[in-house]
Formats: structure tokens, C-alpha cells, sequence
């Protein structure tokens, strides 16, 4: 937090053009010398993503009265879900490619293209990369994650060009599908997993199933090979049956308690080591630790632990008020950091910041998520959940956690791949 720096973007400052551009975006109040009443009350909330953007819309739906500034860098959004589909070629990349048009033509909502640099959760600021202030009464933060680069060694910025990571959609996807496509017959490819908690607790897993059921059609001599820092993984009974009945031989899981933890990669020499071994793998698919992302780190949301502490019920931030934090930044086991997720707290959050602006409060959140898997194109598997928030704590509502079964009939499998590619469009329109 650097209030001096945000109060040193006065007006006397500031050129004409940089003025224009303040004065779009900030209710008239709070620059006195601009003496005019303030027209509406301003929500900004910074992320564009799954968290973000459906908090934008909501806020706008649930009162059109208030001004919403969604700040987020780019213009364009490419979607996490559906990327390692697209990574073997299931589908193009750009069909994940996402924008801000209907946010801003339907729905009302400033969409300004820019990185947040610094909250000033005390005078109700936040300074952006192009120099521009945005005042708020209530700031929400879907900032989703960082890659923390620190956790394995070796695992520098350029180590990402020889193990990319695809665990934030955009090039880094492109890079591991060119790379997938252009490994010969007969080589390894290793999937590392960071332990928990990380973005997408299935993905790195549907990512194994969907490259072996890429490798066994176009390079079936082939191997992928999970080092992983967990023991046990969600639908981990549904996975390890799916790949003994339909890539034996091919997929391997290495967990924890027999060292698949990555400790080191070498990047020079391709290397990427666990406790015991050493791999040379032809493709390296490191994923590594996470966290919440910078911006709210830097505020200090995440009081050093990573992740950021919210109230259930609202999430609220617990460490400055008026500040909410929803999606992956979020602490809020036991929901998995998904984009269904994201979605749902995005809306307890628009209401819960409605109700609060009218003066009320609100003790209570339900929650859904769902997370989606393929293991072939036409075989899915998932795990739904309903989520309760309340006196502090959010917990699973009984009976609603209920795995696909077992021993289903391959009509199921495909019926549930369906289901998995009509969530993705859903959640897209519902969030872009
Ligand atoms: P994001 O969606 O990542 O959005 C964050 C946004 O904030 C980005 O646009 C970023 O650029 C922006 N931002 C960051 N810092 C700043 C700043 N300082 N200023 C302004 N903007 C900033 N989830 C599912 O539910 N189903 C799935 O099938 C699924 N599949 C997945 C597959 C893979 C391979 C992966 C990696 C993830 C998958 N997920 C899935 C998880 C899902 O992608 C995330 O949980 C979800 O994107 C989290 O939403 P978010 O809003 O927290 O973050």
C-alpha cells in the first residue's frame, strides 16, 4: 500500500489528456475543485476474468444505478477451461478467445484496459498502469494467480520457455500444443503437480488423460509420466480406472509418498528432478506453486499466507473493509479454485455489496460448483458441490458431493462429455 504515491496524482499534475481520461471514470466528488455533485456510486473491480467479469455484470443487474469500472489489461480473455481440449487439438484456441463488447453494450459496464498497480484500500483508490486513479466505494479483486517462481528450483522465468506451464490460457498454451504436436513417437512426456491448494484441482489430470488420448492415436509409443506433490487427488478413483481401462502401459501417476515431488528443473539440460530421480523428459509440462496474484499480495489482502482470508457469507476481505476478493486469490476451501467457482462467489459478492450500499448486511451464501472432466472426448466424469457460507465458515452442504459413479455404462461417460462442452458454453455466456 503506497497511498503517498496515489496522492501525489493531483490535479495540478496532471496533463489535459490525463485529466480527460480521470474525470470518465471518477465521481465528481472526490476532486473537490471540480466542485458538482456526484452522480452515482462507483463498484471497481479489477480481473476480467471468470470472477471478474460476472461480478461487473451482476453488480450492473442487481442496480443499474451504480457505476461499474472493470479494470483488466486486455482486451481479449482466453479461457482456462476447455484449453487442454484445444491443446490436442480438439479445438481452436481461439474458440476459448473471449471479449468485453457485451459487457459494455449490454450491460453498462466502464471496461477500462489497464493493469491495477496499487490499492489504497484507506482513501478508496486504486492507481492504474496508465497513470489513471479510480475512486471506489466498494472494489472487488478477481485478480486470479501468479506462478510462484520461487517454489522449484531452477524454475526461472526462461525455464518457462523449455516447461511451460499452461496453467494461465494465452501463449504458454499455444507453446505446449506446438510442442506436443511436434514430439516424435516413443517420447516421455512428464506432467509435474504443484500441491494443494492450486488453480483447477482436476485439470493437470484431465491434461494427462486428454495428451494419452492424443498419444495413443497419433504416437502410441509414447509415455506420460505425473509426478505429483499430493497423495491422493479429487476423482482420483475415477482417473486411475479410466486410465488402467484405456491407456495401460501408457499413463503413469507417481505420487508424493513414492517421490513424485518436483524439487528442481535444469533447463540448459532439460532435466526436471524429483527427490530421488532424475527425468529427461521429451515434453515438460511443469506446473508449479501458485498464489494469489500480485495485486492483492501487494496490498497485503493475503496477510503473507498466499491467499486471501474472506468473510463466506460476502467475501468481504478480513483484513481492509470494502475490499472483496472472490475466485482463485480467494482463500475459501473447501470450493476448489474453478471457474464455476469464481462465478458463483461473483455473484454472493454483487449481492452482498448491493445489500451493503443499501444498508443492509448479509449473513448467508449458498454456492455451486461443479468441476467437469474429459478423459476421451466422448467420456466425462465430474464432481458437483453445494457450498453454504456462514458464521465465518463455508462448508459443503450434506449430500450434495456426489462423484459419477463407477462402474457407469460408456452411454453415461458420453453423456456427461456432454455435459462438460454445455457447461463451457453456458458459463462463458453467462460470465462474458
Ligand atoms: P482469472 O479467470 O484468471 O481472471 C483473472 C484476470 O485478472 C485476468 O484477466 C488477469 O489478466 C487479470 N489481472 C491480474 N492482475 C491484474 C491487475 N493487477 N490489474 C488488472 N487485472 C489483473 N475451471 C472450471 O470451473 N472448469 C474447468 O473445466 C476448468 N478447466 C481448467 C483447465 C485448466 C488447464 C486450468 C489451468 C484451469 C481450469 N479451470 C477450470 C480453472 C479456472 O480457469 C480458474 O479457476 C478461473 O479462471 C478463476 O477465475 P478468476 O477470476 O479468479 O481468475
Amino acid at each position: 500500500i503506497a497511498p503517498s504515491a496515489i496522492r501525489s496524482y493531483r490535479i495540478s499534475v496532471l496533463t489535459r489528456r490525463q485529466f480527460l481520461k480521470l474525470a470518465s471514470v471518477l465521481p465528481v466528488s472526490h476532486w473537490p475543485s471540480l466542485g458538482r455533485a456526484r452522480t452515482s456510486t462507483t463498484v471497481a473491480v479489477v480481473g476480467g476474468g471468470f470472477g471478474g467479469a460476472t461480478c461487473a455484470k451482476y453488480l450492473r443487474k442487481l442496480d443499474p444505478s451504480l457505476r461499474v469500472v472493470l479494470i483488466t489489461p486486455h482486451s481479449r480473455f482466453v479461457t482456462c477451461p476447455f484449453s487442454n481440449a484445444a491443446i490436442i487439438g480438439l479445438r481452436p484456441i481461439g474458440s476459448l478467445t473471449q471479449n468485453y463488447a457485451s459487457l459494455t453494450r449490454k450491460h453498462g459496464v466502464t471496461v477500462i484496459h489497464a493493469e491495477a498497480k496499487e490499492l489504497d484500500p484507506i482513501q478508496n483508490r486504486v492507481l492504474l498502469s496508465n497513470g489513471t486513479v479510480v475512486a471506489y466505494e466498494k472494489l472487488v479483486l478477481s485478480p486470479g494467480i501468479d506462478i510462484n517462481t520461487q517454489a522449484i528450483r531452477g524454475y526461472t522465468r526462461g525455464a518457462t520457455r523449455v516447461f511451460p506451464h499452461a496453467w494461465i490460457a494465452g501463449q504458454e498454451t499455444e507453446a505446449l500444443r506446438t510442442r506436443l504436436h511436434a514430439m516424435k513417437d516413443g517420447g516421455l512426456v512428464v506432467i509435474s503437480v504443484p500441491p494443494t491448494p492450486y488453480r483447477c484441482p482436476p485439470g493437470p489430470y484431465e491434461r494427462a488423460s486428454l495428451f494419452a488420448y492424443y498419444l495413443k492415436l497419433h504416437k502410441p509409443k509414447s509415455k506420460v509420466l505425473i509426478l505429483d506433490a499430493n497423495n491422493t487427488f479429487t476423482k482420483d478413483d475415477l482417473f486411475l480406472a479410466a486410465w488402467k481401462e484405456l491407456y495401460p502401459e501408457m499413463v503413469e501417476w507417481v505420487p508424493l509418498s513414492e517421490g513424485g515431488e518436483v524439487i528442481e528443473v535444469d533447463a540448459a539440460k532439460g532435466v526436471v528432478r524429483t527427490h530421488f530421480d532424475e527425468y529427461k523428459p521429451a515434453l515438460g509440462n511443469i506446473i508449479p506453486p501458485q498464489n494469489a496474484s500480485q495485486i492483492a499480495r501487494v496490498a497485503g489482502l493475503d496477510a503473507g499466507t498466499g491467499w486471501c482470508s474472506v468473510n463466506p457469507a460476502t467475501f468481504e476481505s478480513l483484513v481492509h473493509k470494502s475490499v472483496y476478493v472472490i475466485g482463485d486469490a480467494a482463500l475459501a476451501n473447501p470450493m476448489p479454485k474453478s471457474a464455476f467457482s469464481a462465478n458463483s462467489q461473483a455473484k454472493v459478492c454483487a449481492a452482498a455489496i448491493v445489500a451493503a450500499l443499501r444498508g443492509r448486511s448479509q449473513n448467508d451464501s449458498l454456492l455451486l460448483n461443479t468441476c467437469y472432466s474429459l478423459v476421451t472426448p466422448d467420456y466425462g466424469i465430474s464432481i458437483p458441490a453445494a457450498y453454504r457460507g456462514n458464521a465465518g465458515q463455508l462448508r459443503v452442504v450434506p449430500q450434495s458431493a456426489i462423484t459419477s459413479p463407477a462402474d457407469a455404462p460408456a452411454s453415461y461417460r458420453a453423456l456427461e462429455a456432454t455435459y462438460a462442452k454445455a457447461w463451457y458454453s453456458n458459463i462463458v455466456a453467462d460470465t462474458f
